[in-house]
This record gives structure tokens, C-alpha cells and sequence, in this order.
């Protein structure tokens, strides 16, 4: 709609992963505010509200210091302005230079789960069939590749088996586990709040006293790093006591032998010593999950960021298996995840080393042949590089150059000196991005890119619903669309791509990802419920609110049924010693989201939270002389920070917490480069540390 200089669209939220929908206004090209949908049909969560960042955060795509031209670093260090056509050449000549000297794979592409999907399907085809090389991964590895790693093993599909409205709003109980869900997804947890208040049960456990637990009949404080002890404990507890539910069991899952064989040591008396879980409090949470008929599990980061952070999530679905919720309305296994499009620029796009879109198999031989009948080239059979083996292998000198859209790993990986080595070790970096971000400012070329509320598109949000994102606004200067950006440096590398619209990108999409093989926009624009949740196998099919059924089972394997996975307890990577008696753990604030280079640049946002801060127990407080507001100095084995102190009964006496968001005093100056075998997730919310005052 335009009305003079206003203009109004529809879209959906480019932060969160909740898709929460509102009306944007823009006026004069400049993002002036949001309102949300008025419509509960229409709307994933929040046609009553929308968070700060919803309401507020979009200002950063106004900033005067987003950029505007391409930019290519100088023999004397500087960056220059350039063309379009310098940089776009440039950029092509260097990518094959490498590749000719070193191989295809010397090169990987970075994709974003903030794009959108048709973006991100692009950077994974110019990765395959451009580069031919197998080295395409993007920031999902950091946050929930644990959670799709464990729930392809157990159910079938990697993804959030329900709804958020209908199930996550009206289950009887909540366990919910390593998620601050009141700050990282603020509508989600309105949801639970209004549902609690209305007489649902809540369990917390989590090391930290997050904002849910206020609200919870049960919070308890567990060990960090030692989750799989007391769900398994939780698993034992239910079935010694008959309270599994075995009709389930029985007619849609198999190893559940094994499953009880496994917990059977973990003993009131073990957790409580291994995962510091009073038995009292183990007992009443199994007994208010077993009682309720329907139970949500819920999680995030605290549950996945770790270095058994599979285990960790098994052990959560065999406890939902074994309990019988799934399959069933206001039940179900609900990751709770972080970026607006991590579920589809993540992970249905096949931005991943072994996964093509849809999650097929690139060594499948029918799955090659039709992507070779569409593409004109077979994609690379082979699993390549995840993140943090790019950056391994970058600081080794054997991966020589990078193309890195809308993401920040500079302050994102673990250990960031590390990474920062790792990228001045390349050889060629193109950083292609809306600001001049810590890992931007490694790069020989920048190429300057559109934010959501400049872009025509889809998001996937953490319910498996794509969803529709539409502009109010240009982007600045020369900022091109991202697809646009990959589809030039193709064709300058010898194709002939000529996609006019993002809508055409989709429909090559559903060619070939069956689970968005009914997808296109004109459905999209449908109401009244907008957007559609995958699978969406063709085009009359309505979309899958349940991937699973409590009564046939319709597990996503071959015989239907789920697999009990029985889950291993394990020690974190780094363990509190004389030097460093403190544990570190890290998370978000509601003001801020990532590594803030969106949310730094509001200053409504800066005002409530404006630099980073340590989370210290009073005990812990008094103890070392240190009083609330006074800055410390935080140090591990790989480096140090100086933040202020923030005395609170949130953590306990043993552990520390600074949020992920800023670059002076970046936690991950601190964090560990200890890596989950299975997902390659890095272990961010354990490292020991120590803490001073000044
Ligand atoms: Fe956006 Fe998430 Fe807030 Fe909704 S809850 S408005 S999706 S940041």
C-alpha cells in the first residue's frame, strides 16, 4: 500500500525465530515502526504484541553507517569504494585463482540464517554448481546443529514437531530447559505465561535463574554441563515407577530395552551428585510431567551449545517418547530457535556440508541426477568442512579463501582470537554484508547488501513456517539484494542464472526439496492462516502442523517408528581447576540478539543495555571485595575481558554469566574450542575462568 511518502506491507520479524508478523511502515525509505497482526489466524504468535526488538529494533536498517558501496582493500591496508563491476570481477578472478592453484574445495562459502531462503538456497547452489566446491555451512552449526543431529537420529526430521500457538500456548506442562525464553523469544513466552497463569504446570531446570523461571511451579538449579544425568534420572524415575507410557512405546517406537538398560545407574543419589539435582525436586518434576496429558518440552542454547550437546537433546526425546508426547495437540519436542530464518537458511536450504536442500542425501544417486538435470552439474557427493573445521583449516593454511554473506564469526566462534588468525590467514576474503562488522573488517573485498525490511522473500520460523517478508523501503546508496549480489558473481564465473524475483527462486526450491514441494508464492499470499509448515509436498496439500502422530506413529523412517537413542553422560571439556575455579556460561539479553550488529545501533535498545556485564553471586561478590557496577577482569586460558559487575542471586556462587552480544568485552575472547563429535556444535556455555577487580 502507498499513501504519499508512507509505505505498509506485511511482513515478518527479521529478528527471532518466533516469525512473529507485523505491518512495517516506512517513510521516505526510512523503517518508522511496526504494528502487529491483528488476526490470531494469520499470526504464528503475536496478535496481541510484539517484543522491544520487534517494535523498536528495526531502526538499524535507517543507520548512516550502513554501507553503501562495494569496497576493496587497498596495497596500503584501506578499503577503496569501487564499482559494482571492479569488485564483482575482482572478486570471481580471485575466487578461480585460488581454487586453480589449491583445488575447488581451498574455497568455502558461509551462508546466513538471517537472509532469507531463496538467498541462502543461492549461496549453497553457487557453492556446488559455481565453485564445485563441497564447503558450504552457515551459523546454525553454532546454535542447533545438536538439535537436528539428535531428532534425525530419533524421529526422522530435525525440526520442532508442533505448533507454536495451538501447542506450545496450551499444554497441560512444560519442561523447559536451557532457554531464557522471556528474553530470546519474548512472545513465545508470553504464550507459556498466559498458559501457566491458566493453571499449566512449569518445570525449569537450568544453572541460571532466567526470567521463565519466575513464572515456574518448579525451577531447579542444575550443574552446567551435566544435563543428560538427571534426564536420564528423570527417564528412570518414570519408567520404575510405571509411568511410561507403554501403549506408545509399543506400537510406534523400538530400543526401548536399551533405553531402560542405560538409565537404570542414574539413581536419585547419582544426579544428584553428578548434575546437582536434589532427588526430591527429580522425583516431583517426573510426577508432574507423567500426570499432565500433554507436556511441551522446550529448549535452546543451554541444552545445545555443548560438547555432548547431541546427548543432551536424545536424552530430551527419549523422555518425550517414553512419556508419549508427541503426535498429539499441546504436546511435542519444541527447539526454541535463535535467528529469524536459522530453520530454513540453516538448514532447509541445504547451506550444510552434507545435506542438500530438503535434507537429501548428496550421495544419493537419484538425488544427484535430478539436481545435475536442473543444475548442468552433479553437486559434490562428499560431506565437506563445517564451521569450525573452516576455521581450523583456514589457521592450517589449507583453506585459502572465504565468501562469507550476513554473518559475523569474528566475534561469533569460539575463541575469536583463534578465528581472527584464521581469517587474516586467508588467502582472499569477501565479506558480503549491511554494516562494517568485526569479520568485515578482515576482508579484501565488501560487498554491500539489503536488510529484511528492504527485501522480497521468505523466512522459516523455528514451527517449520515459511512465511512471506516484503519491502518498505530501498536499500541504501548502491546496497544491491543479496540474490542478486551471488547471481551476478555466477554469471561473471561463467553461468547464465536469471532469476528476475525471488519468486522464481522458490519455485525452483520446490522442484527439488520435496518438503517445499507445494510451496510458491501465491500460496503464500493465501489466508487465512499465512504461510505454510513443512512438509508441503504439493500444491494441495494444506501444510503439516504435527510431523508425527500420536496414534500411527509416522516417525520419518522407513517401518514409521521412532528409535530410542540411549544418551551417554559425559564431563565438559573444561572443568574448574585452582587457576580457574569458575565456570563461564553465556546467553542473550532482551535488548540485544547475536553479536549485536543490528541491535548496537538502536539506541532504544542501547539505552536499556548498553555494554556487556558479569553476572557474580553476592557470595562470590563479597568474597572478592567486588560491588554492583564496579568492572572486573575476567580471564580463561584464552584470554581476558574487563565488563562490569552485575551482582545477582541469578547465577550461583560458582558461575559467571556475560551475555554473546558486544564486542568490547566479547565473551567469546573466553570461550572454548571444545566441539560436540557428532554436530561439530562448540561448547560455549562452559569454560572455567577466573575473576578480579581492577
Ligand atoms: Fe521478533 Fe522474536 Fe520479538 Fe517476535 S518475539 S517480535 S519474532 S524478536
Amino acid at each position: 500500500v502507498r499513501l504519499e511518502n508512507l509505505d505498509v506491507e506485511e511482513t515478518t520479524c527479521g529478528f527471532c525465530a518466533v516469525g512473529c508478523r507485523f505491518e512495517m511502515w516506512s517513510k521516505d525509505g526510512d523503517t518508522i515502526g511496526t504494528v502487529p497482526v491483528d488476526d490470531p489466524s494469520a499470526a504464528p504468535a503475536n496478535n496481541f504484541s510484539t517484543c522491544v526488538k520487534g517494535k523498536f529494533g528495526h531502526e538499524f536498517a535507517n543507520s548512516d553507517r550502513r554501507l553503501t558501496e562495494p569496497l576493496v582493500r587497498t596495497d596500503s591496508g584501506e578499503f577503496e569504494s569501487v564499482s559494482w563491476d571492479d569488485a564483482l570481477e575482482y572478486v570471481a578472478e580471485r575466487l578461480r585463482e585460488i581454487q586453480n592453484e589449491h583445488g575447488v574445495d581451498a574455497v568455502s562459502c558461509l551462508a546466513s540464517s538471517k537472509g532469507t531462503n531463496e538467498e541462502a538456497y543461492l549461496v549453497q547452489k553457487f557453492a556446488r554448481q559455481v565453485l564445485g566446491t563441497k564447503n558450504v555451512d552457515n551459523c546454525a552449526r553454532l546454535c542447533h546443529s545438536s538439535t537436528v543431529a539428535a531428532l534425525q537420529q530419533t524421529l526422522g526430521y530435525g525440526a520442532m514437531t508442533n505448533r507454536i500457538n495451538e501447542d506450545v500456548g496450551e499444554a497441560d506442562a512444560y519442561l523447559i530447559t536451557g532457554s531464557n525464553t522471556t528474553e530470546s523469544h519474548p512472545v513465545l513466552a508470553t504464550r507459556i505465561k498466559q498458559n501457566v497463569r491458566d493453571g499449566a504446570d512449569l518445570v525449569v531446570f537450568d544453572p541460571r535463574q532466567v526470567g521463565i523461571a519466575e513464572h515456574a511451579d518448579q525451577y531447579t538449579r542444575t550443574e552446567p554441563g551435566y544435563d543428560v544425568a538427571w534426564i536420564n534420572g528423570l527417564i528412570r524415575y518414570v519408567i520404575e515407577n510405571d509411568l511410561h507410557d507403554e501403549a506408545f512405546i509399543e506400537r510406534n517406537t523400538t530400543g526401548f530395552e536399551d533405553l531402560r538398560e542405560k538409565v537404570r545407574p542414574y539413581t536419585p543419589e547419582r544426579v544428584e551428585e553428578v548434575a546437582g539435582v536434589p532427588a526430591a525436586e527429580l522425583e516431583s518434576a517426573a510426577e508432574t510431567l507423567a500426570a499432565a496429558d500433554t507436556v511441551v518440552f522446550g529448549w535452546a542454547m543451554g541444552m545445545t551449545q555443548s560438547s555432548h550437546g547431541t546427548q543432551n537433546i536424545l536424552a530430551l526425546a527419549n523422555l518425550a517418547l517414553t512419556l508419549g508426547q508427541l503426535g498429539k495437540p499441546g504436546a511435542g519436542l519444541s527447539p526454541f530457535r535463535g535467528q529469524n530464518n536459522v530453520q530454513g537458511g540453516g538448514g532447509d536450504m541445504g547451506t550444510l556440508p552434507g545435506s542438500l536442500p530438503g535434507y537429501q542425501d548428496p550421495s544419493d544417486g537419484e538425488v544427484r541426477e535430478k539436481f545435475a538435470d536442473a543444475w548442468g552439474e552433479h553437486p559434490p557427493a562428499e560431506p565437506g568442512l563445517k564451521v569450525p573445521e573452516m576455521f581450523s583449516e583456514a589457521h592450517e593454511g589449507n583453506l585459502r579463501g572465504m565468501y562469507i554473506v550476513g554473518e559475523n564469526p569474528a566475534l561469533s566462534e569460539p575463541d575469536v582470537q583463534h578465528a581472527g588468525e584464521a581469517l587474516e590467514a586467508l588467502d582472499f576474503l569477501v565479506v558480503q554484508d549491511i554494516f562494517m562488522t568485526e569479520t568485515a573488517e578482515h576482508a579484501d573485498v565488501i560487498l554491500p547488501a539489503a536488510t529484511s525490511p528492504e527485501k522480497h522473500g521468505t523466512f522459516t520460523n523455528t514451527e517449520r513456517r515459511i512465511q512471506r517478508v516484503r519491502p518498505t523501503a530501498a536499500p541504501p546508496g548502491d546496497a544491491r539484494q543479496d540474490w542478486e549480489i551471488t547471481q551476478e558473481l555466477a554469471n561473471r564465473l561463467g553461468y547464465d542464472w536469471d532469476y528476475d524475483h525471488p519468486r522464481e527462486i522458490m519455485d525452483e526450491i520446490s522442484d527439488l526439496a520435496p518438503i517445499y514441494g507445494g510451496v510458491s508464492y501465491d500460496r503464500l499470499e493465501e489466508g487465512p492462516q499465512h504461510g505454510l509448515q513443512w512438509p508441503v509436498p504439493d500444491e494441495d496439500h494444506p501444510g503439516t502442523p504435527y510431523l508425527y502422530d500420536y496414534e500411527d506413529g509416522n516417525f520419518n523412517f522407513e517401518d514409521g517408528r521412532a528409535r530410542f537413542v540411549p544418551a551417554d553422560s559425559g564431563q565438559p571439556g573444561e572443568i574448574p581447576d585452582e587457576d580457574y575455579p569458575l565456570t563461564l556460561t553465556s546467553g542473550r539479553v532482551l535488548y540485544h540478539w547475536h553479536t549485536g550488529q543490528l541491535t548496537r545501533r538502536v539506541e532504544g535498545l542501547m539505552s536499556h543495555v548498553g555494554e556487556s556485564f558479569v553476572e557474580i553471586h553476592p557470595e562470590l561478590a563479597a568474597r572478592l571485595d567486588v560491588t554492583d557496577g564496579e568492572y572486573v577482569r575476567v580471564e580463561s586460558r584464552r584470554g581476558e575481558i574487563v565488563v562490569k559487575a552485575q551482582v545477582t542471586e541469578r547465577v550461583d556462587a560458582g558461575t559467571l554469566f556475560i551475555p554473546m552480544h558486544f564486542a568490547a568485552g566479547a565473551v567469546n575472547k573466553l570461550t572454548q574450542e571444545t566441539f560436540d563429535p557428532q554436530s561439530g556444535i562448540p561448547e560455549y556455555k562452559v569454560s572455567s575462568v577466573r575473576v578480579e577487580p581492577l
